[in-house]
């Protein structure tokens, strides 16, 4: 089951293959493979991207500098 990574809630809406809304909070998730973006709708309509809030800071720390070769 999907959660909202805002709101936590479950009350989430299919609205595209890979769109979907939060009724919770009303935002819109996009689901792109495994990477998830998070929009907020503005009341004009435009779509503005709430990644930096959730999934901005990539801090590396848990990962050392391994590389894994194929
Ligand atoms: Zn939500």
């Amino acid at each position: 089951m999907m959660r909202c990574p805002n709101c936590n809630s479950k009350d989430i809406g299919k609205i595209g293959s890979h769109q979907f809304y939060c009724w919770g909070c009303f935002i819109e998730l996009t689901v792109n493979g495994e990477k998830m973006s998070v929009f907020q709708v503005e009341e004009d309509g435009t779509l503005s991207s709430l990644d930096d809030l959730f999934f901005g800071e990539e801090v590396p720390q848990d990962f050392p500098s391994v590389q894994v070769s194929p």
